[in-house]
């Protein structure tokens, strides 16, 4: 979808048209935050449009350990490492924290950066139900001892449906056996917890979770990705991790932008709230109008549709009343289905969210027969 002109975290120029944007991970609505474009501006006039280079052979810039030192203080963990995206960030993490031999036990709806991590470690890869508890504990019970040598692997919130992991029973388990855990917080950073750490936070399990991985690129509104955890090797992974090792680190502006976006989302409650008002309001909505959502409210709200057809009709009928959303078809959405999913944000109006509403309700009849 070529999107010729961005006028503002809501709305963009697409087909000549000004269309409302309801299919981004902007979730704060920070993407045109005059405090982030200025610290950008001024770091590129500072330090320079890119590093050029890799921090293991060109060097650190102060911004990227003044950046690393702020996520360690926000979760009060030892130590962080910044990588160049959030893709890496779980690539990078996941094949250096294990090898051969050990195991990977991740949920069925993992991200693909979290499968790819897997396969460039070399560990056995095992995948449980999506948010399934039985599952996962069947699976534990069958490793044995090697149960010690896996790493469980679960997200905040999910991307397809917009649900969260049930983290007070992964966690339970995981000590049971004896296992470690990483939680990726990149949907859930700035929308769950006081603070918007994620939803270690809002479940109180912070001191749990063996590494937490997460992304600028949705709250922050950058690009880069990190890891924090309180095991003084974390560090280690710095010497042998190829995706931080062997690829240019983050450029001056994107440091400088995410460090002052940072800021605004420790401090974001008031952005928090509105981010959920619209949110349930959509979900509730959908709900009551008779589409099939998501199993639970937040800001991904997935219409699950039977068919691609329909699903492509609902996309078609909601573009060409000016709402632009994210059309996903088999094999990517779970379980055969196909999904229209909507992601709102702090920055959608009350107006811009009644209006969904309408057109969704507008289009049913022709939609769902
Ligand atoms: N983890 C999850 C759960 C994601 O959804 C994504 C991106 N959609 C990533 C990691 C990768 O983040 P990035 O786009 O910043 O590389």
């Amino acid at each position: 979808m070529p999107i010729e002109e961005i006028y503002s975290p809501t709305e963009a120029k697409i087909g000549q048209r000004r269309i409302l944007l309801l299919g981004t991970n902007n979730y704060l609505g920070l993407s045109f935050a005059p405090e982030c474009r200025e610290a950008a501006h001024e770091a590129i006039d500072k330090e320079g449009t890119g590093t050029t280079g890799s921090r293991m052979a060109n060097g650190n810039y102060s911004g990227h350990r003044a950046l690393e030192m702020e996520f360690a203080e926000f979760y009060q963990c030892l130590s962080c490492i910044v990588f160049t995206t959030g893709y890496q960030a779980n690539l990078g993490t996941i094949s250096g924290l294990i090898g051969a031999g050990d195991v990977a036990l991740i949920d069925g709806d993992s991200h693909a950066s979290i499968y790819d991590g897997c396969i460039l470690s070399g560990a056995d890869i095992i995948r449980f139900r999506h948010n399934d508890m039985a599952d996962l504990e069947k699976r534990l019970r069958r490793l044995g001892e090697r149960s010690k040598n896996t790493l469980i692997i679960v997200e905040g919130i999910y991307s397809m449906l917009g649900d969260q992991a049930p983290l007070a029973e992964i966690v339970n388990l995981k000590n049971a056996y004896g296992s470690t855990l990483l939680l990726d917080e990149a949907h859930s950073l700035g929308v769950l917890g006081e603070t918007g750490q994620g939803l270690a936070e809002k479940t109180k399990l912070s001191s749990e979770i063996d590494f937490i991985t997460g992304t600028f690129s949705k709250s922050l509104c950058g690009i880069g990705g990190y890891c924090v955890s309180n095991h003084p090797q974390l560090d280690q992974l710095r010497y042998v991790s190829h995706p931080y090792i062997f690829t240019a680190s983050p450029s001056p502006a994107t440091i400088a932008a995410t460090r002052v976006a940072l800021r605004l989302l420790r401090n974001g409650s008031k952005l928090r709230e509105q981010l959920w008002r619209n949110a349930q309001q959509l979900y509730s909505h959908l709900k009551i109008v008779g589409y099939q959502v998501g199993p639970e409210p937040g800001p991904i709200v997935a219409t699950i549709l039977d068919n691609p057809q329909q699903a492509l009709a609902l996309w078609n009928g909601l573009l060409e009343n000016n709402i632009y959303v994210n059309l996903i078809l088999p094999p990517a959405a779970p379980e055969g289905k196909s999904l229209v999913r909507c992601s709102v944000n702090a920055a959608h109006t009350a107006e811009q969210i009644e209006y969904v509403c309408q057109t969704f309700s507008k289009l049913y009849p022709s939609i769902i027969q």
